[in-house]
């Protein structure tokens, strides 16, 4: 990035001098659909699948790196319905990959440890229904959450959970992480950094935007901080602000302020990139 000038303009300039060379990754939680209560329920707004499409139709790559198992985003998001061939999403912070032109998801085996964890958070579940009811745990395959969203007090559990459940993780060898009222633990080696870097280097991208919402997203943040120390790079880094996770202010270049803002801002990329060819 040339020094002293606006981020997004930046990027925008860069992705219209090098549309094939231009990775567009995003959280989906948070960011491209709003959080819900029910994590089964977590769906883009009407409008977000023609923005994907007419975007992913004029740069190199477009991805979603999410926490969740890629099958689950595909689906919720009905990102099959989309033309596009240049679309990945990477679930479980990266471990997982589903494209667009095949269709299918692949994966590593599940980290061991996990199968422990499943066990002995099922059975602290049963017994925080006591004290905290409508606690929930989601099973996303490699990764297990405690939703507290759906508590009758939901930061109170939150914080009463908290502790036992990065102690359980410390005690399994697996990776505690902590999100907007879930606690969530999974296997250590991948975050959504890795992910982005990966994505970077397999595409050859140049310009490059990540969107998150969470704490989970911060080693994205953090990838494209450092890619675009790199000459020749550029990179946006774009944060949703919630009340619930409170995104330091120097990990972002643009906060909006719901997945209403990041949709508006995808639309005005794409719109600025309809100069460019279709792929
Ligand atoms: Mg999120």
């Amino acid at each position: 990035m040339i020094p002293g000038t606006d981020p997004l303009q930046g990027l925008l300039d860069a992705a219209r001098a090098e549309p094939g060379r231009t990775l567009v990754a995003l959280d989906y939680d948070g960011t491209l659909a709003p959080i819900v209560a029910d994590p089964e329920q977590a769906r883009p707004s009407p409008g977000v699948l023609d923005t994907l499409d007419r975007l992913a139709a004029r740069i190199g790559t477009l991805a979603i790196v999410t926490g969740r198992p890629a099958a689950t985003v595909v689906r919720l998001a009905g990102l099959a319905r989309l033309h596009a061939a240049n679309l990945q999403v990477r679930g479980g912070y990266g471990v997982e990959r589903w494209d667009a032109g095949t269709g299918r998801v692949t994966a590593p085996p599940p980290p061991p440890g996990l199968a422990q964890a499943r066990e002995r958070l099922g059975g602290l579940l049963a017994a925080a229904q006591r004290d905290w009811p409508g606690v929930t745990l989601e099973d996303k395959g490699r990764a297990l959450a405690v939703h507290t969203r759906r508590a009758q007090r939901p930061g109170a559990a939150y914080d009463a959970l908290r502790p036992l459940v990065q102690a359980l993780a410390a005690d399994l060898g697996l990776r505690f992480e902590p999100g907007r009222l879930v606690l969530e633990v999974r296997a250590g080696g991948v975050d959504k950094g890795d992910a982005l870097r990966e994505l970077v280097a397999e595409t050859g991208a140049r310009a490059v935007v990540y969107a998150g919402d969470d704490l989970g997203d911060s080693p994205a943040f953090t990838a494209v901080a450092q890619l675009r120390a790199r000459p020749g790079h550029v990179g946006l880094r774009v944060g949703v602000a919630s009340s619930e996770a409170h995104l330091p202010a120097d990990l972002v270049d643009v906060l909006v302020d719901s997945p209403a803002g990041v949709l508006e801002l995808l639309d005005r990329l794409a719109t600025a990139l309809s100069a460019a060819p279709e792929r």
